[in-house]
């Protein structure tokens, strides 16, 4: 028998089926799940509390897959940029941002993307492949190895920058540096279309036995694929919900967002209103201001009309210029008239300071290529 199932792609309810079909008892799952996710353990000879027949057996039919960055970019503000290569030629990156002593980690869902959004990096280079469930979840694990190695200074600055502001755990005193506080799916790629390894890895992010994340601290972000909004709701209806707008008319979002001619805004707003956010969380919509194309205050006028009877927050991100893409950043004066216009109307509203700008680690820029492959 080959070994051929990698368990990092199983949620704790599928590792029970594997491990049932092949005659093992139930609780076997429970163990070996926490040895990967609890103790991180790599191989099954580690597992000293499973007897060494069993271990072997496991040996035979499974593996334990793993990354490890093949770079690690650190920017002027702390913020870290992990490179990994996948091992088929492909590689993908995940941004760690620490802010006051709580990490947010924003990881990948796709190498590449098909999205094609006009203002994006990622976009530019196509999909190349959806990512396993196992190399979404190894993107954490990395990371977390990673800060127990090389904890983080306190950086100060930026606030609740892409964090749940409406956390009722939240003391707001700082957690340990070595720990990761919120997962975001806005690194490569589209996590709505990718599904089938998105909610299975997330169910292994919020598995009390797994990585043992709050559902309240892990948001998805979508450019509006409207079915599977309703298919990420039905299947895990506590996760936050992002929605990246970035205009406020069909006519501009057709022209920037090609996934607008599929699913146009009145049908995207339907589905943000429908989508089952529980208790007092709101859905968040960024919006990527685009100089002298969507940052007007008419923009602005139009933005808080069509979001109104959703509960909201804004992240407003100034666009982030890259080389082939005719794209402005907006003034300053721009970005602060539109994000007054929405504070004087009672909206919650971050404008995302350019955070990894230095190393390439802003939104739209992360291109997940490795050095050799660079001279394209
Ligand atoms: N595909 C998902 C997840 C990616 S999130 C989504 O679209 O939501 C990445 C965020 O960065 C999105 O909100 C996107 O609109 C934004 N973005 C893309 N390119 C950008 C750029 N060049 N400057 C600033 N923000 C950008």
């Amino acid at each position: 028998m080959t070994k051929n199932t990698d368990l990092k792609n199983l949620t704790l309810p599928a590792l029970e089926q594997f491990l049932q079909g092949q005659g093992k008892e139930r609780f076997r799952a429970l163990q070996v799940f926490k040895w990967i996710y609890q103790q991180d353990a790599h191989s099954f000879e580690e597992m000293t509390n499973i007897s060494k027949a069993l271990r072997k057996e496991l040996d035979e039919t499974a593996f334990i897959s793993n990354l490890e960055p093949e770079t690690i970019e650190e920017g002027s503000d702390g913020t870290r940029k992990y490179l990994f290569s996948l091992g088929d030629g492909n590689a993908v990156e995940s941004v760690l941002i620490p802010i006051e002593g709580r990490n947010t980690l924003c990881i990948s869902s796709q190498v590449g993307c098909a999205m094609a959004c006009e203002f994006c990096l990622t976009g530019t280079f196509k999909l190349t492949r959806n990512l396993t469930t196992a190399e979404i979840v190894n993107q954490i694990m990395a990371v977390k190895r990673d800060l127990i190695r090389n904890p983080p200074a306190i950086q100060s600055g930026g606030g609740q920058l892409l964090e749940s502001d409406d956390d009722d755990s939240d003391d707001g005193s700082p957690e340990s540096p070595a720990a990761i506080r919120n997962i975001v799916l806005m690194g490569m790629g589209e996590p709505l279309h990718n599904l089938d390894s998105v909610i299975p890895a997330i169910q292994i992010m919020i598995d009390g036995n797994g990585l043992q994340l709050s559902n309240r601290r892990v948001t998805v972000s979508t450019c509006g694929l409207v079915p599977e909004m309703g298919r990420l709701g039905r299947e895990i209806p506590n996760v936050n919900l992002a929605v990246s707008l970035n205009a406020t008319t069909d006519e501009l979002r057709n022209r920037i967002m090609p996934v607008n001619r599929s699913y146009p805004l009145k049908a995207l707003l339907k589905a943000c209103k429908e989508f089952p956010l529980p208790g007092r969380r709101k859905v968040t919509f960024e919006y990527v201001m685009l100089g002298g194309v969507n940052d007007s205050l008419d923009d602005a006028k139009r933005l808080l009309k069509l979001i109104s009877d959703i509960p909201n927050k804004v992240n407003l991100i100034p666009f982030n210029e890259h080389e082939g893409c005719d794209f402005k950043a907006p003034s300053r004066a721009a970005i602060d008239a539109f994000h007054k216009y929405l504070i004087d109307r009672h909206v919650t509203v971050i404008t995302r300071d350019s955070r990894g700008g230095d190393i390439s680690a802003a939104c739209g820029q992360l291109k997940g290529k490795l050095d050799k492959q660079k001279a394209v």
